[in-house]
């Protein structure tokens, strides 16, 4: 199979081939459920394995540190316009490595070391880059954090104002990693008009659903906005951070020279077509099919009697709480994989256990729905992430055994890009 596939690298390396295989196999026969995962597009695959690979372009188009820059200056150009007209702003820089080092290259257009910043919790939802202790973002500044209400998992934009006001912080971010319900960028802006912050709203995970016009946007609303473009957005890993006029030249400084070297040319072809990609038609129907499945799957699994954290979901993720179980987080997390089914295990608003071991678990409908799987298949979806945090509570490895088959057998006629065919 692999050699047919990969045929050089099979021939030079199958060691190397065969887990790439392996992989392969994974892909194919299991329901992945973790939000931040994604299948792209055999011509975002095809892109992103290109000789661009081969070519040193520090700087930007029209402006490079090296000659021979005639292509990739049309192909950096190319998705610098298609991320502007998808999203609707004047400036984009496609070149951060990833959605860590493009919120590290905020940091560094915005503020010094030492400077408050201020974003959502790591366990409240947050993400480690918006200034939490054990990222360089919470040692080199001083991080502040909010959080969501107890008892609603929504957050309290009151607080958030307060504490914004008490701090005046230079950055605060929004998003997360974990929220299952709609940010509301305009409250946002006003906070960080009221308290003179620059806004970025980090919206790695739903930046897909943006696009497609399924999340509300955050242009018009915030300074910057960040993102991964390897989520929802369905593109390479990567990430891009798009900005009004004024903060183009912070931004751009700020990611080279400041924090990078050369970009990677082949990933900044594979965003360029995940963009064209995302700007169609069919982008919106996926994006909007995303969220009426994650919404369909959320009613399911609040049927078989599952805590979801703020009751259930806008968006494409959904966040289960599992304290009334008698599972904890990882160990459904791990019964599940050996169901087939992949997610990972999360701390919930206020958990009572550690980060390493807490207390939920995240899915999200991003991949299933690549895949074409609809509304009509969330209940047994559903049921099969029931019957696997039940066999987890018993130690049943043959009930989990059974789903795993169930699991193969549905997904075997739901192929996608790159992936052996059953
Ligand atoms: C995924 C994510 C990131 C980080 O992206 P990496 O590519 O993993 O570095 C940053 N912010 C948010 C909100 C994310 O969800």
């Amino acid at each position: 199979m692999s050699a047919s596939r990969h045929p050089a690298l099979s021939a030079t390396d199958p060691e190397l081939a065969s887990f790439v295989a392996a992989e392969e196999t994974l892909q194919a026969e299991t329901l992945r459920l973790i939000p931040s995962e994604n299948y792209v597009s055999a011509a975002v695959l095809e892109a992103s394995g290109t000789v661009l690979q081969n070519k040193y372009s520090e700087g930007y188009p029209g402006r490079r540190y090296y000659e021979g820059q005639q292509n990739i200056d049309r192909v950096e150009a190319l998705a610098v316009e298609r991320a502007k007209g998808l999203f609707g702003v004047e400036h984009a820089n496609v070149q951060p490595y990833s959605g860590s080092p493009a919120n590290l290259a905020v940091y560094l257009a915005f503020a010094k070391p030492g400077d408050t910043v201020m974003g959502m919790a790591l366990p409240m939802g947050g993400h480690l880059t918006h200034g939490w202790g054990v990222s360089a973002t919470g040692s080199w500044f001083r991080g502040v954090q909010y959080g969501v209400r107890p008892g609603t998992g929504l957050i309290d934009y009151d607080a958030v104002r307060d504490q914004a006001l008490a701090e005046r912080p230079k950055i605060i971010f929004c998003g997360g990693t974990a929220l299952p319900r709609t940010i509301d960028f305009a409250a946002f802006a006003s906070i960080a008009e009221e308290a003179g912050s620059v806004l970025v709203a980090d919206v790695a995970h739903i930046a897909g659903l943006i696009a497609g016009g399924a999340h509300p946007s955050p242009a018009g609303h915030v300074d910057v906005i960040s993102t991964t473009t390897h989520k929802t957005l369905r593109g390479p890993r990567g990430a891009m951070l798009m900005c009004r006029e004024e903060h183009a030249k912070a931004i751009d400084k700020a990611v080279f020279p400041g924090l990078q070297g050369g970009p990677h040319n082949q990933t900044t072809a594979g965003i360029a077509v995940a963009l064209h990609e995302a700007a169609q038609p069919a982008f919106v129907s996926y994006a909007h099919a995303v969220v009426a499945n994650a919404k369909a799957l959320a009613q399911a699994l609040l049927e078989r009697g599952f805590d979801l954290v703020s009751g259930g979901t806008d968006n494409h993720l959904i966040l289960i709480d599992l304290t009334g179980k008698d599972v904890p987080g990882k160990v459904a997390a791990k019964a599940l994989d050996r169901a087939g089914i992949v997610v990972n295990y999360n701390t919930v608003p206020f958990d009572t256990r550690k980060p390493f071991d807490p207390s939920g678990i995240r899915i999200g409908t991003p991949s299933l729905t690549s895949r074409g799987l609809s509304t009509e298949h969330m209940p047994q979806v559903a049921d099969w992430i029931a019957r696997a945090v039940d066999a987890a509570a018993k130690a049943d490895e043959s009930a989990l055994a059974v789903v795993r088959a169930e699991v193969t057998a549905l997904m075997s006629a739901f192929p996608a890009p790159g992936l052996p065919l059953s």
